[in-house]
């Protein structure tokens, strides 16, 4: 009928016929090759991270601090205005005692895996991390932590730049 698809039927090889390599393939290598880009917010925020130091971006509009930073605010739906260096300490913002690894083995110690609101970010802004340096019981929602930064030589653009999170001593308390 006029307008409508035309549907055409395949014909289904038979096992004897693909066996045979009767049948019609096309052998095809893909040139894969790409390159990836992280885009402008996040290409800083890695070459800062490489420097040892914590970079978000600051929207005047809604007041926030967001890290990692992005170039345009997703609330006020207008580009985001200056760069803001933030410190490397926060607080704990959610945790979780993670006794499987990720490739699944059981753990005697668990992985502390933590949200962590960046001093300085807005309104406690943070990223995903893991806490180390710390009892599994000790760990608390609003605990004070600090980054502990692999060495300059090592680092390479990554967030497992910061090789980890330790809690930040309270006066007169032990953790
Ligand atoms: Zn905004």
């Amino acid at each position: 009928m006029k307008g409508e698809p035309k549907i055409v039927r395949g014909t289904p090889l038979d096992r004897a016929t693909v066996k045979k390599k009767q049948g019609f393939a096309v052998v095809y290598t893909p040139k894969l090759r790409y390159a990836w880009d992280t885009g402008k917010a996040i290409s800083r925020y890695l070459a800062e991270l490489k420097r040892g130091r914590l970079i978000a971006r600051r929207c005047r509009k809604c007041d926030r601090v967001m890290i990692p930073p992005r170039m345009f605010c997703e609330r006020c739906f207008r580009p985001t205005d200056d760069w803001v260096y933030v410190k490397d300490t926060g607080r704990v913002n959610s945790f979780s005692l993670c006794y499987v690894s990720w490739d699944v083995r059981r753990l005697k110690r668990p992985e502390i895996p933590a949200v962590i609101e960046i001093d300085g970010a807005l309104p406690g802004m943070g990223i995903l991390h893991v806490l180390k340096g710390v009892q599994p019981k000790r760990v608390r929602i609003g605990m004070r932590v600090k980054a502990v930064w692999k060495p300059s030589s090592r680092r390479t653009g990554s967030i497992t730049d910061i090789a980890y999170w330790v809690p930040l001593p309270l006066r007169g308390s032990k953790v």
